[in-house]
């Protein structure tokens, strides 16, 4: 039994599909480009699409067509993927981070507002695990405030609040295809806006600094080279194609998770995201929190003792603040407890498309053994007195 953590669904279509593109020899800036995009806008219900080779890159050409840079500050969580961080510091600005909610794992609105300072320019608001973050509150924070709102949607095509989709809802929102998202191109992100001006930046920061209505060598801004090309966008404009099913096919899978969890007496203490009403989530990974009192070696032991018995599990996300490159740079951080002590207990179960029941069930098994034989040995090292 090999069960790797995330897997893409490719489909003979896909294939097809991306087969037809480099049959018609326009791999760039192509028709199939295009299509990819009006096809995102339409089912975000937004103006515009600017695909971008990767959803890091989306994210820095964000901060800079909101002209934020040198010196000015974001505030974001510590606990996501570090290209959130990385892009902030690609644009030389100044990483402020906030707690988060344990019920979301997302930015907790009352933590960001302490940390507002004169520096402050913008918020990054992470829908980790495609879970939505706080939009409203957060909205509010930076109304109130005078800042940018970007929302990182990467983990969280088709997640909604109120029927607002993620992604939708801030100045700018940004999604990734890399393989383990819901949807793939291979590689690949974009930027979402409601904003012509805005997408026309970051169209033209992706594109050496060009702009559509001059001439092919004319430059305009100091732009990047952060296309995406044609084949990538056809494996995802199949891909997208497919999202509702994608999606609903996901939440079972996540069903069946929170039956079996919640079925075996043992994983009692295992804790999944709960329901909220007008909340819609996004199955990108099925994380579970182990119990109070496990520490990050427990957690690793148990992730260990699940490869062995060949259960790929994600131990998401060791803190930014504490990774040796943020310690480099100058940045601020408010209370981080929650986000420390969540980050130790965190596991992501295997998740993807064709996942069985059969294996979910093993997986549900195995994860109780080894929680259950961990908490035997930490009783026993309390008892030794370590
Ligand atoms: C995947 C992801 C990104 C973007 O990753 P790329 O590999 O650059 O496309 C950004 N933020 C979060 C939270 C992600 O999960």
């Amino acid at each position: 039994m090999n069960i790797p953590l995330a897997k893409p669904e490719i489909l003979e279509s896909d294939i097809a599909a991306v087969a037809a593109v480099l049959r018609s020899s326009r791999l760039s800036q192509g028709p199939v480009l295009r299509a990819f995009e009006e096809a995102l806008a339409s089912y975000l219900k937004v103006d515009h699409v600017v695909a971008i080779n990767s959803g890091t890159s989306a994210l820095q050409l964000a901060l800079l067509a909101l002209r934020i840079g040198d010196g000015d500050e974001v505030i974001l969580p510590s606990f996501s993927f570090m290209a959130v961080t990385n892009a902030v510091l690609a644009v030389r600005a100044i990483p402020v981070y906030a707690d988060i909610d344990p019920r979301t794992l997302n930015l907790d609105a009352a933590k960001v507002e302490p940390l507002i300072s004169p520096k402050t320019k913008a918020i990054i608001a992470v829908h980790t695990f495609g879970h939505p973050a706080q939009m409203d509150q957060i909205s509010a924070l930076a109304r109130l405030h005078g800042l940018k709102v970007i929302e990182d949607a990467c983990e969280a095509l088709g997640a909604e609040t109120n029927r607002r989709k993620a992604g939708t809802l801030g100045d700018a929102g940004i999604l990734a295809f890399y393989p383990n998202k819901q949807i793939t191109a291979g590689e690949g992100g974009a930027l979402i806006t409601n904003s012509r001006p805005l997408a026309g930046l970051v169209r033209s920061l992706s594109n050496q600094g060009r702009n559509s209505s001059m001439h092919w060598f004319q430059h305009e801004n100091a732009g990047y080279s952060y296309r995406l090309s044609d084949i990538n966008c056809a494996l995802g404009l199949q891909q997208l194609s497919r999202i509702d099913d994608i999606l609903n096919k996901r939440e079972i899978l996540a069903g069946w998770y929170r039956d079996l969890l919640q079925d075996d007496n043992n994983n009692k203490d295992v804790k999944c995201y709960r329901d909220y009403p007008n909340v819609k989530i996004s199955w990108f990974a099925f994380p579970v929190l182990l119990p109070e009192g496990v520490r990050q070696r427990d957690r690793d032991e148990i992730w260990r003792q699940l490869k062995k018995s060949g259960i790929e599990c994600g131990r998401y996300f060791p803190p930014a603040h504490l990774q040796p490159v943020v310690r480099k740079f100058p940045f601020r951080c408010g209370d981080l407890s929650t986000t420390v002590d969540l980050a130790q207990r965190l596991l992501c179960l295997p998740f993807f498309h064709s996942l069985e029941h059969d294996s979910i069930r093993f997986i549900c098994k195995s994860l109780s053994a080894a929680l259950d034989e961990q908490i035997g040995l930490m009783q026993l090292q309390n008892v030794a007195g370590e």
